[in-house]
């Protein structure tokens, strides 16, 4: 590919990052022109695509693309989401403005996920100049909602199944070629979401008499919300250590840490001892193993003397595979042990079902191993969401993976401050989603 067809694509993807598509849950706060604007300029970036490809409007700037292939027995899905976050946070570079610094693009979306977008539509329409057709059907689904878990995807599922669509496999965000991924592996890993947590979000709420603050009983409102929160946090839910896992510290073991390098090598003959190890070693490899509860809001009376005749603590769940979101409510209501808190539901997501590491799974796998050789190709279980949970209805292999070099510091910001993509690691992902699809079979 010459230079300036590398710049060409770095200046799109500035061209689309600067375009602020941010979500919010109140729709009246969400500026339609920017998506409105978003599209154009990607019919502008793309004409190949949008002159080849049908485009079917699905939801409030949502669109499925459907690109024929030589045959449609083994449709494939890729997809992307055109919305991002707020800003928050202290930037070293104007969060909308795409400078391009120390050889990376700096922007709100960057990698969260016009990255993968702009990077699949300049593979297709590389593969479009240079006439190709790919051996599948492949249909692109780029959501405008999925920051705020909107109507997008599951209305993208619905056309498809409308179209009597039933993917070979589906790819959305997820995953990277993950650099320093755990303490003391060296080697990138590519880790490929192969299911993800349940998100679930509930409310504790107490209720009492209230009155002046100056006569306080014990045992009120706040003091119980207290308490259910610290016995909550003293007593986890049962550790799981599904497949995915196990494979994933297979294929790192020999690079991991010396105390944990024993346990790996039997881990799937050890499971609970390795579950145990993986809690010890902190938050983030416990997460790995077990459904894990985040008190996030909480609130009281509005006044500093008056006591609160209700309060109320917010529940973040993320449910492991293996446990259901009945099962981690039921455990609530047995830890906290009382009857007068109740439960109020927000949101309830089941986690995804595993996919099966099969032929598809390998085509990911061996582009992976392609592009990026020095990488450690590996299945792994998620612990955000991503829109792809609603197409697991229409398709038993659904994966996450952003073909992206990042590093510890970039995975960190996302949903934060300073998110940045590397012009190098965008480009090698253009030529990975291109290969992906000049791998279909026939
Ligand atoms: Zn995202």
């Amino acid at each position: 590919m010459s230079g300036s067809s590398h710049t060409d694509a770095v200046s799109k993807l500035q061209r689309l990052v600067r375009i602020p598509t941010v979500s919010y849950r109140d729709p009246g706060a969400i500026d339609r022109r920017a998506f409105d604007d978003f599209h154009a300029e990607l019919a502008a970036s793309f004409p190949l695509l949008h002159q080849h490809l049908e485009r079917i409007e699905i939801h409030d700037h949502a669109v499925l693309y459907r690109w024929p292939g030589a045959a449609a027995t083994h449709p494939v899905v890729l997809m992307a989401h055109i919305d991002v976050v707020p800003v928050e946070g202290e930037w070293q570079y104007p969060p909308f403005s795409a400078e391009i610094a120390d050889g990376a693009i700096w922007g709100r979306g960057t990698l969260d996920d016009k990255g993968s977008l702009v990077a699949i539509c300049e593979a297709v329409e590389r593969m479009l100049a240079d006439g190709v057709t790919p051996a599948q059907d492949v249909w692109l689904s780029f959501g405008a909602d999925e920051e705020v878990s909107g109507d997008s995807a599951p209305l993208a599922v619905a056309a498809l199944r409308e179209r009597g669509v039933s993917p070979w496999f589906v790819l959305d965000e997820g995953g990277a070629i993950a650099h320093q991924a755990f303490p003391g592996v060296s080697a990138p890993i590519g880790v490929v979401g192969v299911s993800e947590k349940g998100v679930t979000s509930l409310e504790l709420h107490a209720e009492g008499r209230g009155g002046h603050a100056s006569t306080p009983a014990r045992n009120g409102p706040t003091a119980r919300i207290a308490r259910a929160i610290t016995r909550l946090d003293a007593a986890p839910m049962a550790p799981h250590l599904p497949e995915p896992t196990v494979e994933l510290f297979r294929r790192i073991g020999a690079g991991v840490p010396a105390p944990l390098r024993p346990l790996i090598s039997q881990a799937t003959r050890m499971g609970p001892l390795f579950a145990r190890a993986l809690i010890a070693a902190g938050p983030e490899a416990a997460a790995l193993v077990r459904t894990t509860f985040a008190v996030t809001t909480l609130s009281g009376s509005p006044a500093l003397n008056v006591i609160a005749a209700r309060a109320k603590a917010g529940v973040n769940i993320r449910v492991m595979v293996g446990d259901t979101v009945d099962e981690a409510i039921a455990h609530i209501r047995k830890v906290i042990a009382d009857d007068e808190i109740r439960i109020d539901v927000l949101e309830r997501n089941e986690p995804s079902p595993i996919s099966p590491r099969d032929d598809a799974f390998a085509l990911i796998e061996s582009t992976i191993s392609r592009l990026f050789p020095d990488a450690v190709p590996a299945p792994y279980v998620m612990m955000a969401a991503t829109d792809s949970r609603f197409f697991t209805e229409i398709c038993d292999r659904v994966y996450r993976f952003a073909p992206f070099r990042m590093t510890k510091e970039q995975r960190e910001s996302i949903h934060s401050y300073d998110e940045h993509l590397g012009v190098d690691a965008f480009l090698d992902g253009i030529d990975w989603y291109r290969r992906l699809l000049e791998g279909l079979p026939a």
